[in-house]
């Protein structure tokens, strides 16, 4: 627990202008600010370092939110980087550039975000909602159903390969297969318009997509299932924390446990998976 006196905590925070530093969103009990709880101490750190340093601190946009953070699924090359509970990634402003090779210009946690590089906040804000797909436009429709062109033939080479997920630029296949005893999954990645696909395959392990599926059977058909509560569910298999797990810090675990095995529901039919890695369970059961 730090206490600081109210008058010098207004002189640290004069001329910050972020909203979440100001007085009247910190607990103050006798004259004191205090700061207990991980993000009141993350916070006046983050305060010092910055007046030691002289460094400007890091953003959150004009509403107080942290944007960048919350999409951090899709930055590329996410990584730890230096302090506690801070990552590296490349900068999606400076790569919009073309700059930014060594994928590491970006510092950010749940305090905040900054490119080394200098981006504005706002040009950074930008560049990473426009990495973050849209999800399905979708009509007058029950949650959890799917809205797919299943019409439409299959690209070359894609035998057997169910379309998953369809948006305006691109298309998701899927296809499972048993080779030398061992379930394997390709995905197909086709972008609508160039009709260029990516094809990657991965093995399927059938004890972490059993698990999985019997916890998303405790939830209603059409209810859907957020990213933070699947992984707060798997994280602890691995005694790992679940924000350790969406840091993608330990990707092993990740896509054995989580990701491989809701592609795998998926192509069953069994649920529908977000753009946001949120899931609707659609089936009672798995499809033989
Ligand atoms: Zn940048």
């Amino acid at each position: 627990m730090y206490r600081v006196p109210v008058f010098d905590y207004l002189d640290l925070v004069r001329g910050v202008t972020r909203s979440d530093f100001k007085l009247q969103h910190q607990r103050v009990l006798d004259g004191f600010v205090l700061f207990e709880t991980d993000a009141e101490i993350s916070r006046i750190k983050l305060l010092t370092d910055a007046h030691n340093n002289d460094d400007a601190l890091p953003f959150m946009d004009a509403k107080g939110d942290n944007i960048v953070w919350e999409n951090r699924e899709s930055l590329r090359n996410i990584r730890r980087s230096g302090g506690e509970g801070w990552y590296s990634a490349q900068c999606p402003a400076c790569a919009e550039a073309g700059q930014d090779r060594n994928m590491n210009n970006l510092q950010l946690s749940a305090m905040g975000f900054k490119c080394v590089r200098g981006c504005t906040g706002k040009d950074v804000i930008t560049a990473t909602k426009a990495l973050v797909e849209p999800p399905v436009e979708v009509g007058e429709i029950h949650p959890g159903q799917m809205v797919l062109d299943l019409s439409e033939a299959k690209p070359e080479g894609m035998e057997g390969a169910r379309l998953v997920q369809q948006t305006q630029k691109k298309e998701r296949y899927t296809k499972v297969e048993e080779v030398e005893g061992k379930t394997m999954l390709t995905v197909y990645r086709k972008t609508r318009n160039t009709g260029e696909i990516k094809e990657e395959s991965h093995p399927i392990d059938p004890k972490a997509t059993r698990r999985l599926w019997v916890w998303l059977q405790r939830f209603p058909q059409g209810a859907t299932v957020r990213s933070e509560q699947i992984r707060a569910y798997l994280a602890p298999f691995y005694g790992l924390s679940s924000d350790v797990w969406a840091s993608h810090a330990h990707r092993s675990e990740y896509f054995e446990a989580h990701y491989y095995p809701l592609l795998w529901l998926e192509y069953k039919r069994a649920i529908t998976y977000n753009h946001d890695g949120s899931v609707v369970r659609i089936a009672d059961e798995v499809q033989p």
